[in-house]
């Protein structure tokens, strides 16, 4: 089976359509998505209902958790807490329902799915030291995470305790070897952070055990523009073409 994997999303139906038509022509048999299909850009509902024709097994992100709880927009800067008022506004019922039937981990095979990390959903795995106790909590040989929006791969030998970290801007291919475990971000779909503004994403293959990472060009203008005509704060806007 072949996965295609996506993450943060973000509202930005430009950078969906465009990974999504990648993964299509390589032909994934399935999907996977590590949350945060909201937030930040311009067609949540759009975006929701792309993703629910996916059929994919997927966890809630903190931007999904935001726009379904009032009041935990407080936790979030201005900007980022203005979508998300902005985005509670617009969603239609059933794809709140849809955000809201997702859970906070899920295993698929040799994969468990989180948007942060394992001890806290919402927690950053951005260094070695913050992917320790994710790697100590991981039932599977692969924990597949989002939210820092950085493609990216942790990997633990078995008779080491620390484990490397191997950032993967541009495409790479992982290639997952026995006795290793490994913690892989496949980077954001709708804002990269990065310095490399192209979408990005993943494809797994079980047979062939490699996680291939893939970056993609969208059409930036256009989400920056639909951003700037909704309202949306402009800053948003600006960031996604430095990748920041
Ligand atoms: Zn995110």
């Amino acid at each position: 089976m072949t996965y295609g994997i996506i993450a943060d999303i973000h509202s930005n139906l430009q950078a969906l359509e465009g990974v999504l038509s990648v993964l299509q022509r390589r032909g994934v048999e399935g999907y996977l998505c590590l949350g945060d299909v909201v937030g930040y850009g311009p067609r949540p509902n759009e975006c929701c209902e792309l993703v629910r024709e996916l059929d994919a097994p997927g966890v809630l992100g903190n931007h999904d958790e935001a726009v379904l709880n009032p009041g935990t927009e407080n936790w979030f800067n201005a900007y980022a807490a203005a979508a998300v008022l902005w985005t509670r506004a617009l969603l239609t019922e059933e794809n709140a329902d849809f955000l809201r039937s997702l859970d906070e981990q899920k295993v698929i095979g040799d994969l468990t799915l989180v948007h942060g990390a394992l001890d806290d959903p919402w927690g950053y795995i951005t260094a070695p030291y913050e992917a320790t106790t994710t790697f100590e909590l991981m039932s599977t040989p692969v924990c597949l995470v989002g939210h820092s929006h950085y493609a990216e791969w942790y990997e633990l030998n078995a008779n080491s305790t620390r484990a490397r970290h191997v950032t993967a801007t541009g495409d790479r291919t992982l290639t997952l070897a026995d006795g290793v475990r490994y913690i892989v971000n496949p980077g954001s779909v709708g804002q990269p952070r990065d310095r490399d503004s192209r979408a990005s994403c993943a494809i797994y293959d079980e047979e062939a055990r490699t996680i291939e990472i893939i970056r993609t060009p969208y059409n930036i203008k256009a989400c920056q523009q639909d951003m700037l005509e909704k309202g949306l704060p402009p800053a948003l806007a600006y960031r996604l073409m430095f990748g920041a």
